[in-house]
């Protein structure tokens, strides 16, 4: 028999019926033979409490304490899960990061897993146990205890899971699978039955809240099979693996939005070589990640420069900025939170020129002004102003036939 890493984020396990359904669930799979790991995630909005008590003590809450007590919720939802699953006469035990071996970079708050030590996991199964994890943490090379990131459960489960071999790690959740679209945007939204790992790279990059980016990068490395589900109805959702031969692209497979950019544009850059250097390496020193850059034609010597960062991030690109705009002789820069990013995905992409050409055009009848534009081989992205992304995204998704047939 194989084995499965089964993920259940904060809402499956919300609360005690919600745990032991899950629990249910668990003993079904073991029983029917498969090796099961679990990775879940805190209870309900337990994390989102735990970071407004924090800011509750302390305007800037130190970042390894404020790890610290974010990965106590996820003890709370490991110690039970395994109690309910052993209610139902499965053995089980549970790890935290920690000693489930997840071993990161010394970065709290956005930790990136370095190596994952799975002996103890191994061994547990061998005894036969449920082994459950806990999502979202891990202990860094300086032995402290740090996070991954807000919806690091999932990069947690992947990562297992490509470290133990499995054949397959589903991802429950409160929704049937990925959609088209947001479905609280776009109620014509259909799920997809299947998506490659490139697609959901670029969904999970440009909005779409199903799955964490960095478990899809870890997914895609290591070629591990995601089936994204809900753990309401258990009926199968969205598979994310390798196209099997024959199966033809979608051109367009989603319209993704994401209104949590931040647009930041730099003045009267003097216009020589290593100045944009110097400004996006120290960005990158900071951990600010980037998205889109956009450069002005040069006058007088003197360009500008916009990009767009996370919302997250801008205490500390406005902290950066503040020191490189005026060592490279800057005229400023301001920021704009009123964005937002409108982006469709397909992989059908490649091969079909004019879907650029189309997406402007539906945006221009919209009345729409797209202030930058982005594209990869399989997405194109449009900052717009944050007021038009729903009617942006409602457009789109009519115009490129995304609806349910
Ligand atoms: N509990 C963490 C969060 O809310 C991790 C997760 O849910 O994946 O971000
Ligand atoms: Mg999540």
């Amino acid at each position: 028999m194989g084995l499965i890493v089964q993920k259940y984020g904060g809402t499956s396990v919300a609360d005690p019926e919600r745990i032991r359904a899950v629990a249910e669930h668990v003993a079904r799979t073991r029983h029917a033979g498969d090796d099961v790991v679990v990775v879940v995630s805190a209870m309900g909005k337990t994390t989102d409490d735990l970071v407004r008590l924090a800011h509750d003590v302390a305007a800037r809450p130190s970042a390894r304490e404020l790890d610290m007590l974010l990965t106590s919720g996820e003890r709370i939802s490991i110690s039970l899960l395994c109690m309910a699953i052993i209610d139902q006469g499965c053995p089980a035990v549970s790890f935290t990061g920690s000693q489930a071996g997840i071993v990161t970079d010394t970065t709290h708050g956005k930790a990136r897993i370095v190596e994952v030590k799975a002996d103890r996991i191994r061994d547990s199964l061998a005894a036969g146990d449920v082994v459950v994890v806990a999502g979202f943490q891990g202990v860094s090379t300086a032995r402290d205890v740090t996070t991954l990131g807000r919806g690091g459960s999932d990069t947690t489960a992947v990562a297992l899971a490509a470290v133990l071999g499995a054949d397959a790690c589903e991802i429950y959740t409160d929704v049937s699978g990925v959609f088209t679209a947001d479905p609280r945007v776009e109620p014509n939204a259909r799920r997809v039955d299947h998506l490659s790992y490139e697609e959901m790279l670029e969904m999970a990059a440009t909005g779409g809240r199903v799955l964490a980016l960095r478990s899809v990068e870890f997914a895609r490395n290591d070629r591990v099979p995601l089936h994204v589900r809900s753990s309401f109805t258990w009926a199968a959702g969205t598979w994310i693996r390798d196209k099997e031969e024959g199966m033809e692209d979608a051109i367009v497979s989603g319209v993704t939005h994401d209104v949590s950019d931040v647009k930041i544009t730099v003045d009267r850059v003097p216009d020589r070589p290593g100045i944009a250097a110097r400004i996006f390496r120290a960005l990158a020193d900071e951990a600010v990640n980037v998205d889109m850059i956009e450069q002005n034609v040069s006058r007088d010597g003197h360009t500008d420069i916009s990009f767009t960062v996370p919302a997250d991030d801008l205490d500390r690109t406005v902290t950066v900025m503040g020191k490189v705009a005026a060592e490279i002789g800057a005229g400023g820069f301001t920021h704009d939170t009123q964005v937002g990013r409108v982006s469709l995905v397909g992989a059908g992409m490649k091969s079909n020129p004019g879907v650029a050409a189309e997406m402007f055009e539906v945006l221009a009848t919209e009345g729409v002004n797209i202030e930058m534009i982005s594209t990869s081989s399989i997405r194109i992205s449009c900052v717009v102003r944050e007021d038009d992304v729903e009617r942006a995204v409602q457009a789109l998704h009519a115009a490129f036939h995304l609806e349910g047939t």
